[in-house]
Order: structure tokens, then sequence, then C-alpha cells
């Protein structure tokens, strides 16, 4: 039995829009598109949802938006995905990473102050697996400092920091979908604002720069093409009419985890949710001794047919950031946890018996097996 890290949950519904959409011929900017962005203004209270072809993308379409550029630093956490600290570099914007919580594994809201300069003009929480950051810390650094707020929301689609959805409460928020995220197009993502003038430029820059306006082929300026097909949008429409289904789920799925860990009695930890947080599950990240040897662990559980994946190495030691000159021990609880975290197989459909196995394995490799 193949237990994989992920997969996506995909159902009949999204075959039927598919095929509505290739029936129609009409296979880019058509209602699908149209009805798929409305579905995020709806659902997430915003006024302006802007879909693209991927969460990339997106973020690098806010960056473009607030005007951020060379000499520019944006305040954000290496605890990530390459993608939301890439969006910065792409512009010459420098990256100012704070080191992050042990225990939410979320950006440190406590050490953000001792890092801002005089070009910090923004910051870039990430939710990390789901779990907003202390968004009440960050809205009152930013506003203090009159600092921009983008929120990769890229893995937390439907988490709420007290009553706000999780990338509704900054300048733009953006969320993801590739085929191991809640939910999936694909590729793709979605920006969400409620500034006018954002979504006005994210519409023409995902379009060629366009002159939204005009019919006619005038750009208006430099622009990308960023746009989300019919056929994405389908499988995306489906996606988010499913979403609190999907959602529920995943947290079925991620409390039976919690349930499994304690049975075996896996000697790990696991990442805290903040009593102000709702987390929408993204993947199921356990925090191993320091003792372990997460590569021997890893291979071990595959030879059993468990995938897991470390969880995220940390971006200022990743090899393409070697210009900036970081170094080992700038950011101590980042680089420990990092060296420590492993996603194990999580989604919306993992069976009780695969977790059962999961779990008594992991207990098993961790010398902790007596109980199973
Ligand atoms: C998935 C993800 C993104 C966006 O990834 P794409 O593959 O470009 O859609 C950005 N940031 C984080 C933290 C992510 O997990």
């Amino acid at each position: 039995m193949e237990i994989p890290l992920s997969k996506p949950d995909i159902t009949e519904l999204e075959k039927k829009y598919v095929l509505e959409v290739l029936d129609s011929s009409v296979l880019s900017f058509g209602e699908k598109l149209t009805a798929f962005e409305e579905s995020f203004r709806q659902k997430f209270h915003v006024k302006y949802a802007v879909a693209m072809n991927s969460g990339t993308s997106a973020l690098h379409t806010i960056v473009k938006a607030l005007n951020l550029k060379a000499g520019d630093e944006v305040i954000t956490t290496s605890y990530s995905f390459i993608a939301s600290s890439n969006c910065f570099v792409f512009e010459g914007v420098k990256p100012v990473f704070v080191d992050i919580d042990p225990k939410t594994l979320n950006i440190d809201t406590k050490k953000i102050e001792e890092k801002i300069t005089e070009n910090t003009k923004a910051i870039l929480p990430v939710h990390v697996f789901g779990q907003p950051a202390n968004m009440d810390e960050i809205v009152r650094i930013a506003k203090k400092y009159n600092l921009y707020i983008i929120e990769d929301a890229c893995e937390a689609i439907g988490a709420k920091w007290k009553n706000d959805y999780a990338g509704t409460i900054g300048d733009a928020g953006v969320f993801a979908f590739y085929p191991n995220k809640q939910i999936t197009t694909g590729e793709g993502g979605v920006l969400v604002t409620n500034h006018k003038e954002i979504y006005e430029t994210a519409l023409s820059l995902r379009n060629q720069g366009r002159n939204i306006n005009s019919k006619w082929l005038e750009h208006e300026r430099i622009g990308y093409n960023y746009r989300m097909s019919e056929l994405q949008a389908a499988v995306g429409l489906a996606q988010m009419e499913r979403l609190d289904e999907i959602l529920l789920k995943r947290e079925q799925v991620a409390n039976h985890y919690r349930k499994l860990l304690q049975k075996y009695q896996v000697p790990v930890e696991v990442p805290t949710i903040l009593r102000e947080a709702v987390i929408s599950w993204f993947v199921y990240v356990i925090i191993l001794p320091k003792e372990i040897d997460r590569n021997q662990l890893m291979e071990r559980l595959f030879q059993q047919g468990i995938h897991t994946r470390p969880y995220f190495p940390a971006i200022h030691l990743q090899p393409a950031y070697a210009p900036f000159a970081f170094k080992k021990g700038d950011l101590p609880i980042t680089e420990d946890i990092s060296n420590r975290t492993l996603a194990i197989p999580f989604h919306s459909n993992l069976s009780y018996a695969e977790q059962e196995k999961v779990i008594h394995q992991l207990a098993i490799e961790l010398g902790d097996g007596k109980n199973g």
C-alpha cells in the first residue's frame, strides 16, 4: 500500500464543469473565470478577486502594484516556500527575514520591529501550514511604521484570525492552487484585495499590461501573461463550491492524526494552534526530537510505502540566495525547526486505516512501537 504525501480531491462536479468549458469553445476569459472570481468575493467578503496562473504570479503582481522596487526592504519569514520571498527578489526588493515562533512556526511578531529600517515598505506574513500569523500585531506594527501588508495565504484558504479570513486582513492577499493545496486548479492563484487601485493594476498586469478600459490592443505598461485559463477556472469553481466540505474532511483527518499520535505515544511535537486562530489544514507536520536522523527516518518510512517531505528548508540558506550572503546561525529557530519538521501523508480522502499505518510505523521507527 503506497500512501502518497498529498492527493487532490476531484469529483464528478469538476469533470462536469471542465466538459462544459470544452463544449462552449470559450477557453479563456469566459463565465467560469468570472464565477470563480465571484466565489472569492462572496466567500471571503472582499471587494475584488483576480485569478491568475499561479500563486507566485499573484504575489509578484502585488509587489508590482504596490510599486516596490530596488532599494526597498520587506519584512518576511524564511520558513516558507521560496515563492513568498522570490516575489520580492524578482524586483530587486530585499527580503529581510525575521525568525519564527517555535510553537506556531509563523513569523515571531516580537522580533519584527528591530528589523525595520527607513527602507522597509511592507510586511509579508506567510500563514504557514494554514495557521494565520498574529495579524493583530502585524496590523499594529504596519500602522505604526506606515507599511503595506501582503498576506501569503497560499496555504491558508478558509483560515481565520479571530473573525477575519486569512488573506483579507492586509492590503492584498494570495491563495494558491497547486495540486497539493487544499483546493486545486492544477496550477493557479487568486489575488484578493479591497483596494481598487491594486485590483485595476492587477487586471492590467496579468493581461500583458493592457489598458483595462480599452478594447484596443493598447498596452499602458509592461505586463505579463499571468492569465488563468477557463479550464482551470472550471476546476476551481467546482472546488470552491466544495470548499467547506473539503476543509471539514481535512480537519477530521488532522484530528484523527492527533488522536493516533497520543494512542501510540509517538515522541514528536506538533505546531501549537493559537486560540485566536482557525486553521485551514494544508499539510500535517510533525516536529522530530533533535537526535533523530530525519533522512534515515524518511528512507525507512518510504520502504514501507509512506511518503514524507521535509517542509520547509529555510529560504535564506537556499543556494539561490547565496548572493545575499546569509549564513547559518542568522535565524536559529527557523534553522532548528526546518531541520526537524516532517510532513506526513495528508489529504482529504486519507483513510483511517492509512493514517493508522503511518502513525504505527512512525512509532516503531522512533523506538516506541511497544504501544502498538
Ligand atoms: C504554494 C505556495 C505559493 C504559491 O505557489 P505556486 O506554485 O506559484 O502557486 C506561495 N507561497 C507559499 C507559502 C506556498 O505554499
